[in-house]
Parts: C-alpha cells; structure tokens; sequence
C-alpha cells in the first residue's frame, strides 16, 4: 500500500472570475492542481455580502452590488459544479464556501447552503463587530481602536469564532489564528493567559465536533515563517487529536498548490494523521 500522503487542500481556489481580491479563471486554477498531481481538492469560494454595506472596497470600486455578487456566487456553483464533471476522471472537486461572520450571518449562511447546497463549508472570521480586519494593516488597527486594544480584538475574534463554529459547524476551521495577521507580536500575545483560555476553549469545542482545521499556507506565500496555525497551537491541536489538512488558501493559478509539499513534511513531523478526509456539510 502506497502511504505516502496525498497532495491537498481543502481551502482555497478563489478566482478572478468570482472574487475581486483573486486572479485567473477558475478552470485554470483546476488545470493547475491537476497537473501538480493531486487528486482530490476543496475550492471555497468567498460567500456574497448580505447586504450593500459589507461590500469590500475592491467590490466597491468595480461598482458592484450584493444583489450582483450573489448573482455571481450562483455561477460559481454552476461551474464549478460542471467542471467536477468535467474532470471527474483526473480529480475529485468538492465544491465548497468560506463563510463570514457578520451580524446576522447565520440566517443569510443557512439560506446559501440551502439554495447552492455545497458539499461542506469553510468557518472562517474575518470581522470584528461588522469591521474586516484582515484587508490591510490600517483596517487592522482601526479594528483594534474600536475593541481598545489589541489583546482585546484577540479576545472578540475568538468569542466570535467560538460562536460561528458552535452555529455552523462548519467541517473545515479555516485559519483559525488569522488574528495575528498585522502583529508583530503575535507569539507571545497568543500565550497570554486570557487569550490561551479561549484559545483551548475553541479547540476543546472543534474537538467535541470532530470538525477538521485548516493548516492555511498563505502567511508562506507572503513570505512568512509559519502558516496559521502558528506552531504553539500546533502543539495544542497535536495533544487534543484534533485533525488537521493543508489548505493553498490560493487567489490565482501561481498559488494553486503552493507549500501543500511543505505543510505535508511539518504535519508529519509533528506526527498528525495524514490519511486526509473527504469533507461533508454538518448542519
Ligand atoms: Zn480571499
Ligand atoms: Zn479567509
């Protein structure tokens, strides 16, 4: 039997077709992971705003709508769900989302998955109290002006992420420490006794779920040392035998695959399970 892991992610393939912030048709995208080898991937597109007022500024500047977006979401599954067809016999597609966590996104996340019904989803947290922090250093700390301080928005963001994972179960926790994106300081912040306790509270309730983590390889593409999730909560995730799968979190072909190689070598270093489980909707 062949044990040498298979090449994947579960997180990523965003498109310049149906994400602003991404690059290059989606099929392109498809054709790159195909040619690198691997035989099954998740593609999760970002879901449509709720509303005209969580439209972000490249959307904006592209005079885009939420009613546009979300037109352009349902194309996305058209296609992606043609394509699975298409190359069904070279790669398995699971055709997923990364949700969001505005004020009342459980309803607008149940209405999605009941009209485009994904395989599974991606929970991830990209706003503290309706503000995106992750887009730009500025909006991150003008995020942490309005919760009085860094630790705090380290705090919000988990009590926020504990929320989002106990109401959507989502199977894949998409970059569960993406707070520390600006912050120098991160490793020793997220030490910090306050913030570990939610830290170990969140993992102890993905556990109890037996939902899997995003091991995110963006911070690499930028050039960073570690991917979320940073090795101190690795450590943790090892402990509670907790799963975890490399996710590209790929905006473009270039990114398509990029460090899945290396996340699969630390994975197995730190001794995780590399035999990867197919993804399925839990709510
Ligand atoms: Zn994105
Ligand atoms: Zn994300």
């Amino acid at each position: 039997m062949n044990m040498t892991p298979h090449l994947i992610s579960l997180h990523g393939g965003h498109s310049g077709q149906y994400c602003n912030h991404a690059r290059d048709l989606l099929e392109d995208i498809i054709l790159r992971y195909i040619e690198l080898g691997f035989t099954k991937v998740g593609i999760t597109e970002h879901v449509p705003p709720m509303n005209d007022n969580f439209l972000f500024p490249d959307e904006k500047k592209a005079n885009l709508t939420a009613v546009d977006i979300h037109k352009r979401f349902g194309n996305y599954f058209n296609e992606l769900n043609a394509l699975k067809n298409k190359y069904a016999s070279k790669i398995k597609i699971f055709a997923g989302m990364e949700t969001e966590t505005c004020t009342g996104y459980a309803d607008h996340m149940n209405k999605l998955i009941s009209t485009f019904q994904p395989d599974y989803i991606v929970g991830s947290v990209h706003h503290i109290d309706d503000i995106y922090f992750d887009y730009s250093k500025e909006d991150y700390d003008r995020t942490a002006g309005v919760c009085g301080s860094y630790d705090a928005m380290y705090e919000k963001y988990f009590d926020l992420q504990y929320e989002m994972i106990k109401t959507l179960k989502p199977f894949i926790v998409g970059h569960f420490d993406l707070i520390r994106i600006y912050d120098e300081d991160y490793k020793k912040r997220l030490l910090h006794p306050k913030i570990k306790k939610k830290i170990i509270r969140n993992l102890t309730l993905i556990k109890s779920l037996n939902l899997v983590m995003d091991f995110n390889l963006r911070p690499l593409a930028r050039g960073e040392k570690e991917p979320y999730i940073t090795s101190s909560i690795l450590k943790n995730v090892k402990e509670m035998g907790i799963r975890v799968v490399p996710g590209d979190d790929s905006h473009g072909v270039s990114e398509a695959g990029l460090h899945v190689d290396k996340a699969i070598e630390i994975l197995t270093a730190h001794g995780f399970e590399t035999q990867w489980p197919d993804p399925v909707l839990l709510t």
